[in-house]
């Protein structure tokens, strides 16, 4: 959206917005002092699940997931790293990358090991266009230190501020119709297992282990170092615009096909959705605008908190004041313009479905959200290519991501209760970060390797010394 569409704030910063020019401020002006506002605001919004107060120990990004670990452990080398690993004994331990899932993977009461300072590139392969990082690795600073090389990921998710080791464990993806998850580009993996044992897989070496190491869900061992295919550093064109939601269901699969990554958002009860595209660029010139997706969210709470109950007007209001016109363009590399920041927290379900039911099942979810008069967050649709790994949701399985988000400190039940059913009636595979509630006999039906890792796992790890209750549960481990 162009800099001429900007807004003041009362605070006379420039702001931007999806509503024309005010209209944000217009709406919040014209209901104050009504009565309206304070039912509206009480109402709409109670929470009555996530709390923010900062608790001892370990939180997850959220506050949701959190722990009173009995060590926290950070290991400069494998060789601390074996160290932390007897000290934990038979009680266990737990990984910890950037904290950036909501499901209870992390949390423990044993002891949690982070690879803080097992960062930074190992090596580069000119020839085989490989790096060997090390697990810790932010991927902001594995996208920074590649650029120096003149190298870059295919691909990346909508933050960098995973760890490595943490985003491929849970099958982390961004979007692009032939570009498949995070994992699917590692060729090699170095595991210590809870018993100290160092184990290097490959596509060469011991393929079967890759194939189940890349998604582990920190159960096989640590991951110590992961060797990963690079392409050169490239320049993406972003563009960003607005689309009535009918027209972008039917356009999606062709902007998916035409456009290197495609990915919309849906603007809950605005009847609109924002296409994102982003293609090679092989100019010189960068353009990066800031970021309006804050001011986008500050709206579309405000149209909440103030016509939460009267959905109807809502969507009137918003039909009137949203500018249908507006679009945003920026040229820059790669990794500056595929990750953003995520200043406004959130609470997240995520669903993998087959590519060819992906547009019949995020009309169920929108008509589902639509229900509810509280919701505000834009949905994120997006599209990833299928790979092999054993436990990752696009096995086999080109893939539509539907992804839910609930503002922090709202209430985030419904993610499981109103959406679950319908991410369950496609044969839905859940991000293995983001809240679901599948367990090990519906998880086995939807991953054809799913006993094949259950095995694998308990050989690695006979004692269990690297689950917590989390996984004992998902996993269907009793012993
Ligand atoms: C704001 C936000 C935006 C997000 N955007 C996306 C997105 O665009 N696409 C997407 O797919 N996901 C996204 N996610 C989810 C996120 O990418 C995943 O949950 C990811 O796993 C988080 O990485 P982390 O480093 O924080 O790992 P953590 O959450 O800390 O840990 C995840 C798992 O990795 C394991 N682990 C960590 N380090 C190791 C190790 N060295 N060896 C073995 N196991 C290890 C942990 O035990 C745990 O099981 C987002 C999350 C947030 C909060």
């Amino acid at each position: 959206m162009s800099n001429d569409d900007n807004a003041q704030t009362p605070h006379g910063e420039r702001r931007r917005t999806v509503l024309k020019a005010g209209a944000g401020i217009a709406v919040t002006a014209a209901f104050a002092g009504s009565g309206i506002e304070a039912r509206a605001a009480a109402d709409v919004a109670a929470p009555t699940a996530a709390t923010t107060t900062p608790a001892p120990g370990w939180t997850n990004w959220s506050g949701i997931a959190r722990c009173t670990p009995k060590a926290i452990e950070t290991p400069g080398d494998e060789a601390e790293l074996a160290a932390a690993l007897r000290k934990a004994g038979a009680a266990g331990a737990r990984c910890v990358g950037a904290g950036h899932s909501f499901t209870a993977l992390v949390p423990t009461e044993a002891t949690l090991i982070s690879l803080d300072r097992m960062s930074g590139i190992v090596a580069s392969d000119a020839q085989a266009q490989t790096v060997t990082l090390h697990a810790g690795t932010r991927l902001a600073l594995l996208s920074r230190q590649l650029d120096t090389q003149g190298l870059g990921l295919r691909n990346l998710p909508d933050i960098d501020a995973q760890s490595f080791a943490g985003a491929i464990a849970t099958a982390t993806h961004g979007t692009g119709k032939d570009l498949p998850a995070l994992h699917a580009d590692v060729v090699g993996l170095r595991l210590m297992t809870p018993g100290g044992e160092v184990l290097d897989c490959s596509t060469e070496r011991n393929p079967e282990l890759l194939a189940a190491a890349r998604v582990s869900l920190g159960s096989l061992g640590v991951i110590t170092q992961a060797t990963v295919r690079v392409v050169p550093a490239f320049n993406l064109h972003r563009r960003v615009f607005l689309k009535p939601l009918e027209a972008m269901l039917d356009e999606a699969p062709a902007l998916a096909e035409k456009h290197r990554n495609f990915e919309f958002y849906y603007l809950p009860f605005t009847g609109y959705a924002a296409g994102i595209t982003n293609d090679l660029y092989t100019g010189t010139d960068t353009v990066q605008s800031p970021s309006a997706d804050e001011d986008m969210l500050r709206d579309l709470k405000r149209l909440r908190d103030w016509l939460g109950w009267f959905p109807s007007l809502r969507r009137w209001v918003a039909g009137k004041l949203i500018d249908g016109e507006q679009t945003e363009e920026a040229k820059n590399r790669s990794w500056k313009l595929l990750s953003t920041q995520r200043p406004t927290k959130f609470n997240e379900t995520e669903c993998h479905v087959p590519r060819a039911d992906g547009i019949a099942c995020v009309r169920e979810v929108i008509a589902a959200l639509e229900r509810r008069n509280d919701v505000f967050f834009p949905l994120e649709f997006r599209f990833v290519k299928a790979d092999d790994a054993w436990l990752s949701p696009f096995h086999a399985r080109d893939s539509c991501s539907i992804a839910v988000h609930a503002a922090q400190g709202e209430p985030y039940d419904y993610l499981l209760s109103e959406i679950g059913p319908i991410y369950r009636k496609y044969q839905g595979r859940p991000h293995w970060g983001k809240l679901h509630d599948l367990k090990a006999p519906q998880l086995a039906a939807l991953y054809p390797r799913w006993n094949d890792f259950l095995a694998l796992r308990a050989r690695l790890d006979p004692e269990g010394r690297m689950l917590n209750p989390y996984l004992r549960q998902l996993f269907g481990v009793t012993a």
